[in-house]
């Protein structure tokens, strides 16, 4: 049995060991039979083919084109359908690499970085990362519940990315704060909030509009539970009208960094990770796409040991995100309720590209 249990111990036909390098992705998943085989198993793990349009499990495979008829709807289906993949013309092959390469490249990876390894152009690259951020976005360690709870210890602090905004066109910088109404827009810094659950070791990210404390301490009333110890610093936004719902404590950190248990670091050491990967692969982040860095570096970081502290393998991370895309069958239209094809290059201020070294 080997450590990573379920992806890569399949009795696949063409075995190799775990892949641990980019080479060894690329290699590993570059086989299509494999690709195919690895991704249906996630998808249907009892065997089971059912499609995915009409739910119903009559069909025929067609062996030589890797898809499915089926019965009862009359259409053809592919492993791909009903994912993020759907509408993409690249290969398993290839959107294996960049799920490998992004849920495990501790400072993210570039679009261009990413279209050399896989030989597609950088606008295609740049396409495929966005949606596994989406993906990774879906799965925010437990959104809809809160966090902490009677003797649990919650840090909570904010930083400031960025100062890009001001180089903005006039006309996109207006529209920027009209639209997404943050205030740190007028400085050019875009507030990042953090919650980091010290027992789960969990993190809990957002891109937020201001620092005023309505804001700030409206975020912990929506996340965490009462009567959890809530560590922050010494910030007016936090250290006013706040114990009447958590057991609080604050540290001032020009001051003394530590106060015993009443610290921050914890979060102040996933901005770091954050920051270094904004600064070395993603060099001008626009605030519009910041959220999905955020989503992308709290994946990571939530991913990185079990309950338990074992080390999450490369692997198993690979198969987190893999088992989203195929189980959840989520497309990226109902991410985000509008299609972009690879094909169609952005346009407008809407959706302007992120900036990255070659
Ligand atoms: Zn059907």
């Amino acid at each position: 049995m080997c450590a990573s249990g379920i992806v890569f111990c399949m009795d696949a036909p063409n075995s190799l060991p775990e892949p641990k390098t980019l080479q060894e992705a690329i290699t590993y998943f570059a086989d299509p039979d494999r690709a195919f085989q690895f991704a249906k198993g996630l998808r249907w793990p009892d065997g089971n083919v059912v499609c995915p349009r009409c739910g119903v499990a009559k069909n025929s495979f067609i062996k030589t084109r890797r898809l499915w008829f089926c019965y009862a709807c009359k259409k053809q289906f592919t492993v791909k359908v009903k994912t993020i993949m759907e509408d993409s013309p690249i290969g398993l092959d290839k959107w294996m690499t960049a799920f490998w390469l992004l849920a495990n490249a501790k400072n993210g990876i570039s679009s261009h970085e990413l279209g050399r390894a896989l030989g597609v152009t950088q606008t295609t690259a740049w396409f495929m990362l966005q949606r596994i951020r989406e993906v990774m976005k879906g799965r925010k360690f437990g959104n809809t519940t809160k966090i902490g709870g009677s003797g649990s210890e919650v840090e909570a602090d904010e930083t400031f990315v960025g100062g890009k905004v001001r180089n903005m066109h006039k006309a996109r910088r207006q529209r920027f704060v009209k639209e997404e109404g943050f205030a740190g827009a007028a400085t050019g810094k875009t507030v990042v909030h953090g919650m980091l659950d010290r027992n789960l070791r969990q993190v809990r990210a957002q891109v937020v509009p201001n620092v005023k404390r309505e804001t700030l301490q409206n975020i912990l009333l929506k996340n965490i539970k009462y009567g959890t110890k809530v560590y922050t610093d010494d910030a007016v936004a936090y250290t006013r009208d706040m114990n009447w719902r958590f057991v609080h404590d604050f540290v001032n950190k020009t001051e003394s960094y530590v106060k015993g248990r009443v610290h921050v670091n914890g979060m102040e050491n996933f901005w770091s990770l954050l920051k270094r990967a904004l600064r070395g692969t993603y060099v001008a982040v626009e605030p519009f796409h910041l959220s999905r860095y955020v989503d992308e570096q709290v994946f990571r970081y939530n991913n990185r040991k079990d309950e338990e502290g074992r080390k999450i393998t490369d692997a198993e991370r690979f198969a987190t995100v893999m088992s989203d895309v195929l189980g959840h069958r989520l497309t990226y239209s109902d991410l985000t309720g509008k299609s972009d094809s690879p094909h169609h290059a952005p346009t407008g201020t809407g959706t302007a590209q992120v900036k990255e070294p070659l």
